[in-house]
């Protein structure tokens, strides 16, 4: 139990607060977990911002005494950005811990004291952005001589600041400066408002399900979902009203509620009998937030144009320009050649598949075989399409894959590709939960270590956000060697450590953790991150590992994992029946590679149309132009989709990707990273994929160029370094069935 007190009220005199250390503040190492309580995180961030508050007042003044000083003094790396870099690794030391513990650990006390702390963090981070004097002196250090002194890394860094401050509005001063925060402001509580709209939305409508032929064909998880859907709501209402009958709702008889939640949505339309109902749920969803209190349609129209307005405050010409301005892709039209690529070689698939849907829909009695298939219609006969060519059951593969197995074939991989050992570590790092693993990672060769990782497999629903990432814990860095300042080794190398976070199926009866095939290639993309967090060469934390990679290539190494799965001799390395040890029956495998580009021209047009809209959305439409938002909507439509949405169909009003998430201008991103990882996989298939020692000096490049060097170099470069060529996109369609059909240079190769 902790001693120290939860009450914000922090007193000024030091002598008489509660003496006890409070954990969040050591700021450096391993988190004591086992010691951090949610009553920590107030007096913790609280004293913390005071602390760095202080640290950054100083920092200015310093930097301000050299700015002004006469004669001229210079500005050094040590002068601004060591410092700088000791006040942001504090906050993101304490900081991270606590978001972390959010995603794992979740608890209400937990989540009301991260809220209460929230803005003043936001707003300190915000003042060390847009900080006049910290400008002023990053343009100082690059224009100084000794600029050309510091390595690439250090420079990017530099730059990657700069360029921060100025899309944070630094260099904007008066009227205009007022404007830009005003913009800012208001394109918070936008996309907060679009948010909660399609939210609201979402929950507005549900089917209540009374009758067992209403739930024909659905599958056992989604009756057991619904009934649950009806037990909530029933617990929420007013007594007396019918939605009170579903108070005791079973998976077995009723009543069901479906909603336009996807996990009931999804499987609904795959799966239900009820063609008239399926089409009933359709409607609602293509409609959400887009009538009445809950439109949509005005917030998207100012959203876009105020971030116009933004964009051309900061000399841009449009937001598409301003989002591209940090990422990999050098131009729009770099991104619509790329759209264009994939549209082209998809196009002819997406329809001829949708053609064998309608003849499959008619030979197995589809309700009116002559008229025109419906969109409602293509996800059940789909569905019915794939369950009859691949038979592939995810829950009879399981078996096969126990996370013991796993993991062996997944480290015996790391060792091959990239000649790193990897061996449980378990005493050494205090855990948040007792499933929580902790692993070392060596370099062979050298029998050195040189990482670790957490790895927290398991789903934990009542505490632990559902998905999976990877998050940083430790960043490598060169630090100061307090325990030899005195001699020569005056510094060392702080090793970096990851989170690795999934959400399969736990341990159940004694078994192991036995996962699906989507959960294997989850933590290989998770671990696939993890790498370039842990084998990153470079020394200073903001480059080193995905630090400063540009947002559309940071993808990259996690992808190219994924595909190492579908890899015969990793694949089968690993795939053992947990109580016999047989093997994946061949015949499973050639499923599993089928299904890989089941319906692939459907699967990529969708994609090209999503990518294609944001992207026209944010580089052509004008308010004050002719063309309405849905008029570009539909102009993107007409070429990249093979059924044409109905009139009604408000697909933008819920595309919160792109106007109340991070992806505005950025939802090809997608594509991108894609083909970089399908490309950079294809230098491996190219050698042989069976020629071990082909394998192992490809992946020691790999390891040296896209793993190591992080973000220290423009992501082209370091890819050049590895493949010796700019990208193609060849390898992600020969990868997902498909084959290029122009000639032309693919738009990548423009870049800079
Ligand atoms: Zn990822």
């Amino acid at each position: 139990m902790s001693v120290v007190s939860s009450s914000p009220a922090q007193s000024t005199d030091q002598s008489t607060v509660e003496t006890a250390p409070n954990p969040l503040l050591i700021g450096q190492g391993l988190p004591p977990f086992g010691d951090i309580q949610p009553s920590h995180v107030v007096p913790g961030i609280e004293q913390l911002l005071q602390n760095l508050g202080h640290d950054l007042e100083v920092l200015e003044a310093q930097l301000g005494q050299k700015l002004n000083a006469e004669p001229a003094v210079s500005i050094t790396w040590a002068d601004l950005i060591d410092p700088l870099s000791a006040i942001t690794e504090k906050l993101g030391w304490s900081w991270g811990i606590i978001g972390h513990l959010m995603g794992v650990k979740n608890s209400s006390e937990l989540r009301t004291a991260y809220e209460s702390v929230q803005p003043e963090l936001v707003q300190f981070a915000n003042s060390i952005g847009q900080s006049q004097v910290i400008y002023a002196a990053l343009g100082k250090l690059k224009g100084s001589a000794a600029w050309t002194d510091l390595d690439p890394a250090q420079q990017r860094i530099v730059d990657a600041a700069l360029k921060d401050a100025e899309l944070s509005g630094v260099g904007l001063s008066g009227k205009q400066k007022e404007t830009f925060n005003d913009i800012q402001r208001s394109l918070a509580e936008l996309s907060t408002q679009f948010s909660n709209h399609v939210l609201d939305a979402t929950k507005a409508f549900s089917l209540t399900l009374t009758k067992p032929e209403d739930v024909a064909g659905l599958p056992p998880s989604l009756l057991s979902l619904a009934a649950q859907a009806a037990r909530d709501t029933a617990q929420n209402v007013e007594e007396d009203t019918p939605e009170r009958t579903g108070a005791d709702a079973t998976a077995e008889k009723g009543p069901w509620r479906i909603t336009l939640d996807m996990p009931s949505y999804i499987p609904f339309l795959r799966h239900s009998q009820r063609r008239d109902l399926r089409e009933k749920l359709y409607r609602a969803f293509i409609t959400r937030a887009s009538s009445g209190e809950l439109d949509n349609a005005p917030l998207i129209e100012k959203i876009l144009e105020l971030r116009s307005q933004k964009a051309h405050l900061l000399g841009f010409e449009n937001y598409a320009a301003l989002s591209l301005a940090t990422k990999m892709a050098p131009s729009v039209a770099a991104v619509e050649t790329l759209m264009e690529e994939l549209r082209s070689a998809s196009y002819d698939a997406a329809k001829r598949e949708l053609e064998e849907i309608k003849t499959f829909a008619k030979q197995h009695g589809s309700v009116d075989a002559g008229l025109e298939i419906k969109q409602w219609e293509v996800p059940f006969w789909t569905e019915r399409m794939r369950e009859q060519q691949f038979n592939l059951n995810d829950e009879a593969l399981r078996p096969y894959f126990p996370l013991p197995n796993v993991l062996e074939g997944l480290f015996g991989l790391a060792e091959r590709l990239f000649g790193i050992t990897i061996s449980a570590a378990d005493t050494q790092a205090p855990v948040w939960h007792p499933d929580v693993r902790y692993f070392q990672v060596s370099d062979t060769a050298k029998s050195e270590v040189i990482a670790h990782f957490y790895l927290d497999p398991y789903s934990r629903p009542a505490e632990k956000r559902g998905g999976a990432w990877m998050d940083e814990c430790i960043v490598r860095a060169k630090i100061q060697n307090r325990e030899s300042a005195q001699n020569s080794d005056a510094f060392k190398i702080r090793l970096p450590v990851a989170y690795l976070i999934c959400n399969q199926s736990p341990p159940v009866d004694g078994k192991p953790s036995l996962m699906t095939f989507r959960e294997v290639e989850t933590l290989f993309h998770e671990f696939g991150h993890g790498l370039q967090h842990m084998l990153t060469s470079v020394d200073y934390p903001g480059a080193a590992g995905i630090n400063n990679v540009e947002w559309d290539a940071v993808e990259l190494p996690s992808q190219f994992m994924e595909n190492w799965c579908y890899d015969r001799d990793t694949l089968f390395g690993m795939a053992q029946h947990y109580e016999t040890a047989e093997p994946l029956p061949e015949e499973d495998y050639q499923k599993l590679l089928a299904a890989r580009h089941f319906m692939t021209g459907n699967a990529i047009l969708r994609q090209v149309n999503f990518g294609w809209t944001d992207m026209a959305l944010h580089a052509d439409y004008r308010p004050e132009a002719d063309e309405t938002v849905w008029e570009v909507r539909d102009r993107i439509a007409k070429k990249a989709t093979v059924m044409s949405p109905l009139p009604e169909d408000a697909f933008l009003c819920s595309f919160g990707h792109i106007f109340s998430g991070g992806y505005a201008a950025g939802y090809y991103s997608y594509f991108w990273a894609e083909v970089l990882s399908a490309d950079a996989f294809s230098a491996f298939e190219e050698a042989g994929l069976e020629d071990g020692t082909q394998v192992s000096t490809i992946g020691r490049k790999f390891r040296d160029t896209v793993l190591a060097l992080g973000g220290s170099h423009h992501p082209m470069e370091v890819f050049k370094a590895f493949r010796g060529r700019e990208p193609s996109t060849q390898a992600l369609l020969r990868h997902r069935g498909l084959t290029s059909q122009s000639s032309k240079e693919n738009g990548m190769s423009q870049a800079a």
